[in-house]
């Protein structure tokens, strides 16, 4: 069975503030001298500000808020059956090392009268990934939001990523790939519906 580990109280999703990017900035230039780097020649002298600016966007689903992104992008659809989106790309930031890890996510609910637009559920992946994260509270973090948001009686997901903390510094490690699940409601309940999920998310792409 794929790993799942419960969401620690950390995982609060309540946005926060600004990044204080000035500040961010600063201390790239401390790291660059203490890794032994000369900040001023040439290749490094912007590299500060672009790390700054990049982690502030890698970090930013810790500032956005669930019910803004997901507005008014929620129809009604009298359907109880299953909804399934495969294969959404997703780029998050491993919280003990900082690095990349990536790969896809495969979500699946059982509404009740509400549906997503397509799209969001892509937007609410991004957002829970843009953020120091692990694999397992990502994946949570996305069934419980799918299944507060649209009132479903079920919800599956599934990760499948790679983690460069592994590929880079291991050796041999370079093909494994970590497989996450989180499954609510009567998809935790009802055997058949989780292999009807399995069956429908199909052969893995990695
Ligand atoms: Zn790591």
């Amino acid at each position: 069975m794929p790993r799942r580990a419960p969401a620690p109280p950390e995982a609060a999703t309540a946005p926060r503030g600004p990044v204080d990017t000035a500040r961010v900035r600063d201390l790239v230039r401390e790291l660059l001298i203490a890794l032994g780097e000369d900040p001023d020649r040439e290749g490094l002298v912007r590299t500060p500000q672009r790390v700054a600016e990049a982690l502030a966007f890698l970090t930013s689903g810790t500032r956005t808020d669930l019910a803004r992104l997901i507005n008014n992008a929620i129809f009604t659809q009298q359907t109880n059956s299953m909804v399934i989106v495969k294969n959404i790309e997703v780029y998050s930031l491993c919280e003990h090392h900082m690095l990349p890890f990536f790969g896809r996510c495969h979500i699946g609910y059982i509404p009740t009268g509400k549906v997503f637009g397509v799209s969001k559920l892509a937007r609410l992946a991004d957002m829970y990934a843009r953020r120091l994260q692990l694999q397992e509270r990502l994946t949570e973090q996305i069934s419980e939001a799918v299944m507060e948001t649209v009132g479903a009686t079920g919800v599956g997901v599934m990760i499948e990523a790679r983690h460069l903390c592994m590929m880079m510094r291991g050796v041999e490690k370079q093909n494994s790939v970590m497989v996450t699940s989180s499954v609510l409601g009567t998809f935790r309940e009802s055997q058949a519906t989780r292999e009807e999920f399995l069956a429908l998310i199909g052969e893995r792409a990695l």
